[in-house]
């Protein structure tokens, strides 16, 4: 494997005729078999840079995912392109299909196994998948493993002891997180040498950035109205509290804003995906969330993100903003609406 069979499996597996920046300096590592981190901004193309290599690779790739919606997602992009030998294991299987998928994964049918850190957890599950040869494993959405990352997972600490049981595999880390108490702790926890580390700017030149001030509540209320009307969707509006989403979508429907719904961890899991799937699915064009929604939404197509209200740090962000545009059409819209202080409005 070099870099000529990566230019190569590019064209011929994805259909691309060039790298994202980053994505080859993060591969490098893994033709050397060196552990790496990899930071590319969401929509950056991370997925790429551990898919092809395995496509390349002789023995199996794990990929631990956190979330199920995303192993899911990624098995049916890679089938769609005519990739075969790729599955997921996690507790949404019937016992059918998960001793089926497992039965592939030990006959050698499987080049890409998306799994749950939970799974990892399961002795039974281990042994079986411990007989294998592993020829890279990968932690996607690495800033799980970090306390200080936005979504801290405690199944996430014990990767390194399932890397050791698997063989100890060149590991390759990847997230959107690029702040140094997060790159620490994954670098020490997964044994990637400081210089080992990829980062890429978080810039995204198809998203125009602009904030706009408002007066008081009412005046918020009526420009970010008069923003979801003249914007494009699909879109999504940002809100610090269940309460403001709700409140907000009443007044668009009110409104006649056509095709909108609130969204938030407080709804039942059935409702959240049912949104989710009309959304992603184009039946919605307006989603009022709070954070609760995005993690594992990659939908290309969402042209704008209003924040109606700050996030919670720079990172959360990020990660909102990170959703436009992911297709790369040009002049997409991330809008904040900010409420000017006294003292705002004194200078
Ligand atoms: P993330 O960094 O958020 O995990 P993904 O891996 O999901 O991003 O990739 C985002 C999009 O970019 C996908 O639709 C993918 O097909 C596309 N993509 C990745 N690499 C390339 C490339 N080299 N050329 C063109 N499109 C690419
Ligand atoms: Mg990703």
């Amino acid at each position: 494997m070099n870099s000529e069979a990566m230019r190569q499996g590019l064209k011929t597996f994805f259909g691309h005729t060039t790298f994202r920046p980053g994505q080859m300096e993060i591969m490098q590592y893994v033709i050397r078999k060196e552990n790496a981190l990899g930071i590319l901004a969401t929509g950056g193309g991370k997925s790429l840079c551990y898919q092809l290599p395995a496509l390349l690779m002789p023995h199996m790739t794990v990929v631990v995912s956190p979330l199920i919606s995303l192993m899911a997602d990624q098995v049916r992009q890679l089938r769609s392109r005519g990739i075969r030998g790729v599955e997921y294991i996690n507790s949404s299987l019937s016992m059918q299909e998960h001793n089926w998928k497992l039965n592939q994964v030990r006959q050698g049918n499987v080049k890409i196994l998306y799994v749950s850190p939970e799974k990892l957890q399961q002795e039974s599950f281990m042994k079986q998948l411990a007989t294998m040869k592993v020829s890279l494993f990968v932690v996607d959405e690495a800033h799980c493993i970090s306390q200080w990352g936005h979504d801290f997972r405690t199944d996430y600490q014990r990767l390194s002891q399932h890397i050791e049981r698997l063989g100890s595999p060149p590991v390759l880390a990847l997230t959107a997180t690029a702040t140094a108490e997060v790159q620490n702790d994954i670098c020490r926890q997964l044994a990637i040498p400081g210089s080992n580390i990829v980062l890429q700017s978080v810039n995204r030149e198809n998203i125009c950035f602009d904030v706009q001030y408002v007066a008081d509540e009412q005046a918020k209320a009526g420009a970010m109205l008069e923003k979801i009307k003249r914007l494009q969707g699909p879109g999504l509006v940002y809100f610090r509290s269940r309460n403001a989403a709700e409140r907000a979508c009443e007044t668009a429907r009110q409104e006649n804003v056509p095709r909108c719904a609130y969204y938030h961890g407080g709804m039942p899991a059935e409702e959240r995906l049912l949104l989710q799937q009309q959304f992603l699915n184009g039946e919605l064009d307006i989603i009022f969330a709070t954070n609760a929604f995005g993690m594992g939404i990659d939908k290309p197509d969402i042209r704008f993100v209003i924040h109606y209200h700050l996030p919670p740090d720079m990172e959360s962000y990020l990660q909102e903003v990170g959703r436009i545009g992911r297709n790369g059409e040009r002049d997409m819209r991330a809008c904040f609406l900010l409420q000017m202080t006294a003292c705002c409005l004194d200078s």
